[in-house]
Order: C-alpha cells, then sequence, then structure tokens
C-alpha cells in the first residue's frame, strides 16, 4: 500500500510533490484534537474570532503569487483564474468574519407573564469537510470560514489532486493566530477517509462538495450518528437563448461559463438551448470566438483553456463527444485527440457541437470539460421543458431583455442559481447550491453560515 500521493501537473505529467498519506490512527487524533479544540474556539467571542479570520485573509492575500502557482501547478488551470480564485477565496473569509458577528438569537413574545422566551445559535460542533480539486482554494475557505465564524471547529480532506494549496491554507490560517487544532487538513483517498469522518460521533457535520454518487453515499452514512449534511453536488445547466437576447452578450458570457478552468465547474453552461431563429447567428459568432482561445500549459500567461485534471476526465469528455457525433451532432470546431497516456497529460481542446438531442449523453451526463453542445428551441416552455430534464438542479442561465420572458424562466426553471444575463453569479455574499440532485444546503451569504449552527431555545418560567 502506498503511504504517499503524487501530485501531478496535468500539463506535462511531471510529479510536483508526493504528500504523506494520514494513516487512520492520526485522522482519529486530529477528530480528537478537534473536538476537544471546540470547547475552547466556540467560547472565543465573536468579534475575536473575526479578528483572526481577517487575519487568515490578509495573509492569503499576501501570498497571492505563490498560492496561484501552486494551484495552477496541480490542478492545470490558467494562471489568470488561480490568481482570481485566491481572491475568490479571500472573499468568503472576509464575508464570514463580518457574518461572525451578526449569529443573532431572538426573544418571544411568551404566552403568560410570568415566562420569558429566549432563542439562541450555537455552533453545531466539529466539522469534516470533503472538497474537489476543480477550485482547490475557494471550496476549503467557503466551508472553513463560516464554520470557523460560527465557532466551529474544522477538518478538512482536500481532493488527492490538489492537496498542496488545501495544506498552505491551513498552515496560513495558523499564522494569523488560528489555533492549529481548530483548523486541521488530513490526505488521504476518498473512499478510505469518508468512512472515518462519517463513523464518528465526534464530528457533527459533513460538508462536502464533489459528485452526486459520493454525495449519496456520505448523507447515507452520516445517518447513523445523525450528522447535519451539506452537499455541493454535480450539475447540468442549461444556458438559454431567447429570440430577442443581445447576441454579442449572450457569445461573451457562454464562453466565460463554458470554458472557465477547461469546463470544470459544476455551474459550467453544460449546454445551450438557442431559439431556433437565431440559432445560427450565435453558433457562428459562438464559433469564431471559440476559435480564438489558446490552450496550454496554465503557466503561460496567455493560455486560456488548460489541461483537464486527468486521464479519466478525458476519457469521459470525449466518450460523450464521440456518441453525440454517432448519433448525429455536427462538430463545428475543435474535437482533436491530444494527450499523452505515458507522461500523463490530457487536453481536451474547446469543442462546438450542433444538432444535439436529448438522446445523447451529452445531454443528460455532467461532461466537465470545455465541450458546448448547442440546440434549439421554438417555445420558452419547450426550452423549460428541455432544461428541467435532467436530475440536477443547480445552476441555470437565460438571455433575454424582455421582462416577462425573463420572469417566466425565474420561476419555471428548478434549479438553485440563476444568471438572467448573467454567466457568472458566484460570489461570497449570495447563496450558492442546488435542488435535486445536485445537493442540499447553501454556500454564501448569510444562508450559508446557517448550516454550521443548532438552534437552542430556553424557556424561562416562575417569573
Ligand atoms: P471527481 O470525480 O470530480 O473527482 P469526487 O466526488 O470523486 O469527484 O471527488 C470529490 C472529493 O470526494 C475528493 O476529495 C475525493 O477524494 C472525495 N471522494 C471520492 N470518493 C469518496 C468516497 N467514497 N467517500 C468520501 N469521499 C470521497
Amino acid at each position: 500500500m502506498s503511504h504517499t500521493i503524487k501530485v501531478n501537473n496535468p500539463a506535462t505529467g511531471e510529479v510536483v510533490r508526493e504528500v504523506a498519506v494520514t494513516p487512520a490512527a492520526d485522522i482519529e487524533k486530529a477528530l480528537k484534537a478537534g473536538d476537544e479544540a471546540f470547547k475552547s474556539w466556540s467560547r472565543v467571542n465573536a468579534h475575536q474570532r473575526s479578528a483572526l479570520l481577517k487575519e487568515w485573509s490578509a495573509k492569503i492575500k499576501a501570498e497571492t503569487e505563490s498560492l496561484a502557482e501552486v494551484m495552477t501547478l496541480e490542478s492545470g488551470k490558467p494562471l489568470k483564474e488561480s490568481r482570481g480564485e485566491v481572491a475568490y477565496a479571500a472573499s468568503y473569509i472576509d464575508w464570514y468574519a463580518e457574518e461572525a458577528k451578526r449569529l443573532y438569537g431572538r426573544t418571544v413574545p411568551a404566552h403568560t407573564e410570568t415566562k420569558r422566551i429566549i432563542v439562541t445559535k450555537e455552533p453545531v460542533g466539529l466539522v469534516a469537510a470533503i472538497t474537489p480539486w476543480n477550485f482547490p482554494a475557494a471550496m476549503m475557505t467557503r466551508k472553513a470560514a463560516p464554520a470557523l465564524a460560527a465557532g466551529c471547529t474544522f477538518i478538512v480532506k482536500p481532493a488527492e489532486e490538489t492537496p498542496l494549496t488545501t495544506m498552505r491554507l491551513v498552515e496560513l490560517a495558523h499564522e494569523a493566530g488560528i489555533p492549529e487544532d481548530a483548523v486541521q487538513y488530513v490526505n488521504g483517498y476518498g473512499k478510505d477517509v469518508g468512512p472515518i469522518f462519517t463513523d464518528s460521533k465526534l464530528v457533527r457535520k459533513i460538508t462536502f462538495t464533489g459528485s452526486t454518487p459520493v454525495g449519496k453515499l456520505l448523507m447515507k452514512n452520516s445517518a447513523a450518528t445523525m450528522k447535519h449534511v451539506s452537499m455541493e453536488l454535480g450539475g447540468h445547466a442549461p444556458l438559454i437563448v431567447a429570440k430577442d437576447a443581445d447576441i454579442d452578450f449572450a457569445v461573451e458570457q457562454a464562453l466565460a461559463s463554458k470554458f472557465r478552468n477547461a469546463g470544470q465547474t459544476c455551474i459550467c453552461a453544460n449546454r445551450v438551448l438557442v431559439h431556433e431563429d437565431i440559432a445560427q447567428e450565435f453558433s457562428e459568432q459562438l464559433t469564431s470566438r471559440v476559435k480564438q482561445l489558446k490552450v496550454g500549459n496554465g503557466l503561460e500567461e496567455n493560455t486560456d483553456v488548460g489541461p483537464v485534471i486527468n486521464g479519466e476526465g478525458y476519457e469521459k469528455i470525449n466518450r460523450q463527444i464521440e456518441d453525440a457525433v454517432n448519433k448525429g451532432a455536427k462538430v463545428l470546431y475543435g474535437h482533436q485527440y491530444d494527450k499523452d497516456d505515458e507522461k500523463g497529460y490530457y487536453f481536451v481542446h474547446p469543442t462546438v457541437l450542433e444538432n444535439v438531442g436529448a438522446e445523447m449523453d451529452i445531454m443528460q451526463e455532467e461532461t466537465f470539460g470545455p465541450v458546448l453542445p448547442i440546440t434549439t428551441f421554438r417555445e420558452n416552455e419547450e426550452a423549460v421543458e428541455i432544461a428541467n430534464s435532467t436530475p440536477f438542479g443547480l445552476a441555470a442561465y437565460f438571455f433575454t431583455n424582455d421582462y416577462r420572458t425573463g420572469i417566466y424562466f425565474q420561476e419555471h426553471l428548478k434549479f438553485g442559481i440563476l444568471g438572467w444575463n448573467d454567466g457568472a453569479p458566484s460570489a461570497a455574499h449570495a447563496p450558492f447550491g442546488g435542488v435535486k440532485e445536485s445537493g442540499i444546503g447553501r454556500e454564501g451569504g448569510p444562508e450559508g453560515i446557517e448550516p454550521y449552527v443548532e438552534t437552542k431555545y430556553l424557556s424561562i418560567g416562575g417569573i
């Protein structure tokens, strides 16, 4: 059994660093330490916790360049995106540093003069997080920041592909003065660490971002000890372009939504539904813009689209393209093979498909790659029906300047996040999360701290 994990640069296949797998006994020890630390951290006053979080954020921002470089090395994303992610990750800490001071309770008018009713909010306890490789910094901080702000202690297992960014973030938290046992990381494979987290009585909450099957498993395994769960799972975002839409704008937003991080985000547009009257113009414009995207090593400043994370991702994406083509889709641009199994790097070149239909896998399964299938619709009702036809309900986008059409989409699309003339809706101060099989709970905004607190009700009698 291997006791280290090799972290590879997905652009070259080279080993960036080897990290030690945390032995099971040490994970148990870390859980004990986290539970013990809860007793003191939860008693630190909210203003002090807030100040420590701000210090953590300041240290992260001061290290933007080196954090971004590590992130690009382990995840493959272009450096400019990694820099953006560092700022985005810090913005969650800044937001929850403020929210720490606003965990208000309430008093309730009693039904008799001899009673008083008081409601308080308390941290749930030790929180265990499992995070994915596509946003190694932001997925960690948007869990850690509300947890720590609420007074919970926190332990994270980053994705085995991208542990380095998380490890540095935890070190920076300690340098900022957050107690070592209040925020910890462990390294290992999900299938080994997951059960230790879910079986532990000390862990009171599991927060997870990743695939839907793993989310279901974690939720099931959390039932035995009745843990709180937050699940941010897969998506299959539709991007609807209505007949009246500003086509130039919709093209730019579709580009930003789809090709960021080589299409490996859970809210990436996974399919474009465009009104048939403007389909040709939209497809032509989109394709000519996609042709300008530069594929390459994320460390090179002019790279727009980096490699995909690994061979498994590469094969899945290409299988979806091939399935679509076999069933009649037309490749407007892209679809070229570019991998080296021996070295271990995998590039998927931005691809645009048209003439796609519901029977194709790409219209049902999450792609997690830079491929944009385009389909058409005639009536808005039809667009909604297609959009809602998957088990997912994370993000949906629609482009229209007609307010009736916009409100129709807003009211009928079954998704947790909507972008109306907006392909980039994520923000620390807004609630992010899905419905249906895309998950449970919200991250960001005031909603994002609620999953880390319990409500305690006190009834005082005999007054
Ligand atoms: P992806 O396929 O995008 O890598 P996963 O859901 O497999 O998505 O991975 C997201 C995170 O979940 C990673 O940290 C991974 O280690 C973890 N993970 C994978 N399988 C399991 C499992 N069976 N139990 C707990 N965590 C898991």
